[in-house]
């Protein structure tokens, strides 16, 4: 699959890469070992580099020096993981509230030149964070491992859906460019990929795709849902789709299977975010995801702090190894994930084994326990003599209640709101007091982000 295109004049074959490649090729080249490195090893490798960024946060970020002498912990004490663990846990709140004081006075030149990532946020306040040269670096190294472990093939054409400015990619036509990024061009002979604005219709989306005719479509995993309810009721096809791949948002475990059941194809996840780059990927040869430790520390906790066992569920808590802009040490992103067993597949790299989506999207019921409600209506059988659902969204109001925006060619009859509220209360796991509220349209978030579920009661316990 690797295709080298060669920058030195008169020599085509074998490419030689000039040095952006070249540093790619290298880090690819270090990945393609570390995979297989044992859990205790790859441990063994992520603890200096951790000494290295903690050391850069104190002499050079003050919020950190500020921080971790509170604490009583200066860099030089940090022995091993339970030291580690007396750092404390940064929420986005505490992220926001920091401001520049989490930048760095002082980024090695080595790291290129500092860039400013802004994060949409589906809660609506943006979140400022920096990057650099070596985390563009990263992101592409690891944007290149996904390509591989999933033998996505040459000139293979790439269609995306995703969120953009309102006035770029527009449909009809969205864009188009020759290749796939900085990640594959000059490294794989990709074919081209083309792009649309997630701010359409289902149907835009769907003529385009028609015309675009991709081997690969990437895009939300509600936009993919709501792909196969429109291709499946029209009868359509998308004959050279080949894979789809999600990110963003929670891929619901029925989705793959609706991907599977209407285009026999399968659903490759990734888990990452516009602040933090990748932080893990799913495995070549299961569901379930592998962290990308090169790049990442990622802790997942119970309430109490404490690691979780394999089959436990808890917070997700981060380190990106190499940001020496804006050093976030155990920064807790907000979302849920469950502890994977060692992977069969022979990768060291620890594994989630799901991602159960963020804590804003978690129902709190009067008893205190937390769950994720997984709203299913489309499979149901029941629903055979039902009118369409086209688009609904619970939202969670008090501990007693919740509100239903509901999508329907025509209201629902008494009897049908009462099953309709039945199915729902079944998946929150308790008889919650629903409303219901018909719209015209349930809007994306500003982000493009489109949620089944919303909790709004004050959540507490989240950060440390
Ligand atoms: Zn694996």
């Amino acid at each position: 699959m690797i295709d080298i295109v060669s920058t030195v004049r008169g020599i085509s074959w074998p490419g030689i890469p000039g040095p952006f490649i070249s540093q790619l090729l290298a880090m690819q080249f270090q990945l393609d070992r570390t995979q297989w490195l044992t859990a205790e090893q790859i441990v063994e490798r992520q603890k200096p580099q951790l000494g290295r960024l903690l050391a850069h946060a104190y002499d050079t970020v003050p919020y950190y020096r500020q921080r971790l002498d509170e604490v009583g912990l200066p860099p030089a004490g940090i022995q091993g993981p339970d030291d580690w663990r007396r750092i404390p846990v940064l929420s986005r709140a505490e992220v926001q509230a920091a401001g520049e004081r989490l930048f760095s006075a002082s980024v090695p030149a080595e790291h290129g030149p500092v860039s400013k990532l802004f994060t949409s946020g589906s809660t609506g306040r943006p979140l400022l964070a920096l990057g650099t040269g070596v985390t563009q670096l990263f992101w592409n190294a690891f944007t290149l491992r996904d390509h591989l472990w999933h033998r996505r093939v040459s000139g293979g054409r790439l269609a995306a859906i995703r969120s953009l400015p309102a006035e770029v990619a527009r449909p009809p036509e969205g864009i188009r460019s020759n290749d796939w990024g900085p990640a594959t061009a000059g490294i794989v002979d990709t074919g081209s990929a083309a792009t649309l604005n997630i701010h359409s219709t289902v149907a835009e989306q769907a003529d385009w795709l028609e015309r675009e005719d991709p081997d690969y479509l990437l895009t939300y995993p509600s936009v993919v849902l709501a792909l196969t309810k429109h291709f499946a009721a029209s009868g359509r096809k998308l004959p050279g789709l080949r894979e789809v791949r999600t990110f963003g948002e929670l891929l619901e475990p029925q989705i793959r299977t609706a991907v599977r059941d209407s285009w026999g194809l399968r659903v490759v996840d990734m888990y990452s975010s516009q602040e933090v780059g990748y932080l893990a990927l799913q495995c070549p040869k299961h569901e379930h995801y592998h962290v990308q430790s090169e790049g990442v520390l990622v802790e997942v906790l119970d309430d109490a702090g404490e690691p979780c066992a394999p089959g436990e569920v808890g917070r997700v808590v981060i380190t990106p190894l190499h940001n020496y802009a804006m050093p976030l040490l155990r920064y807790e992103i907000g979302d849920y994930a469950e502890v994977g067993a060692s992977c069969p597949c022979g990768r060291g790299l620890p594994v989630l084994s799901r991602i159960l989506g963020r804590q804003r999207n978690m129902a709190i019921l009067p008893d205190g326990s937390r769950r994720w409600p997984s709203i299913e209506l489309s499979g149901r059988e029941d629903l055979a003599d039902f009118p369409p659902i086209e688009q609904f969204q619970v939202i969670q109001r008090s501990l007693q209640t919740a509100e239903m925006l509901l999508v329907t060619p025509r209201p629902l009859t008494p009897a049908e709101e009462e099953r309709l509220r039945g199915w729902v209360q079944e998946a929150l796991g308790h008889p919650f007091e629903i409303s219901l509220t018909y719209v015209r349209e349930i809007p994306r978030s500003k982000a493009g982000k489109f949620e089944d579920f919303r909790c709004e009661v004050e959540q507490v316990g989240s950060t440390a």
